[in-house]
């Protein structure tokens, strides 16, 4: 049986949520994750949700950005929170510093705490990657493509944050290429989970984006369609798919989460729901 097929089903909120990611629930608490990066024994994981937290009003209640004008405490407390579900203690986190562009950072033992209990120099990076065991990455979310990626080989990990510049830019290719380059990994054994983030429907974009998608991609008429005179949609979840299978990632090794953070408010902030006013979600991986 292939595990990819398992789907995950739980009511949260009274609204029940279907999802081939896993769906644990402890208390108020709520968070994913991945079931065969799970399964492998090598990882602790997770992709959070709003719910469970210590953060008031937008940012109700689950919140870890600590760069927004939440309450520093409360966010520190959230991110705390859910570490300790997953048995990573949340000082040691190295965070990400996205500006929608393709820039891999390898992370070491050096980096621990960068950006929560010390200075960072992770400046302008949208990936990160290790394969040093105990040092937590995380990065963040509100619509844009978490990219989860483990290689059980040689055993290292990556997170890569795609959003739709993200995506045309291919950064979940170049986050694997790096990968290779660094520590040899093969994408035909990557692990890749895509995590909630915008679906299709949702996500509407004009023109001139439309166009760099097609600059991007030969093959964009597979997840990209005209809805009106001006509009388009465009499905990320499967343009990142394309960008994966085109390095060689087998299809099956790769879970769609398939939950949409605009259209479940209950469970995600959403940067395009909440007109940017809104929290931020995590992706949060450390090798055993
Ligand atoms: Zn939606």
């Amino acid at each position: 049986m292939n595990i990819n097929n398992n789907i995950s089903s739980k009511d949260i909120g009274g609204i029940k949520i279907n999802s081939k990611f896993k769906i644990h629930q402890r208390d108020s608490l709520v968070y994913l994750t991945i079931p065969n990066f799970d399964s492998s024994g090598l990882v602790k994981h997770c992709f959070t949700t709003r719910r469970g937290g210590a953060s008031e009003g937008i940012y109700n209640s689950l919140n870890t950005s600590l760069i927004k004008d939440d309450i520093r405490e409360n966010v520190i407390k959230n991110l705390d929170t859910v570490c300790s579900a997953i048995g990573i203690d949340y000082r040691k986190l190295v965070l990400s510093d996205q500006v929608h562009g393709d820039e891999v950072r390898v992370v070491t033992e050096a980096d621990i705490g960068k950006g929560i209990t010390r200075e960072s120099d992770i400046k302008k990076v949208d990936a990160l990657i290790t394969n040093v065991p105990g040092v937590p990455l995380i990065t963040f979310y509100a619509d844009c493509v978490p990219v989860f990626i483990l290689d059980p080989v040689n055993k290292a990990v990556g997170l890569a944050h795609s959003g739709w510049k993200g995506t045309t830019l291919k950064i979940a290719a170049k986050t694997i290429r790096k990968m290779s380059d660094t520590f040899g990994t093969k994408p035909e054994d990557c692990l890749v989970g895509i995590g909630p983030s915008i679906e299709m429907k949702c996500f509407e974009i004009k023109e001139d984006a439309a166009q760099i998608f097609r600059n991007s991609f030969a093959d964009w008429e597979l997840f990209m369609q005209r809805k009106d005179e001006e509009h388009y949609t465009a499905d990320l979840w499967q343009a990142i798919l394309l960008t994966l299978k085109e390095i060689g990632v087998q299809e099956k090794n790769i879970t769609i989460s398939g939950l949409c953070t605009c259209c479940n408010e209950e469970l995600f902030f959403s940067h395009r729901r909440d007109k940017g006013r809104t929290g931020s979600l995590s992706a949060i991986i450390e090798l055993k």
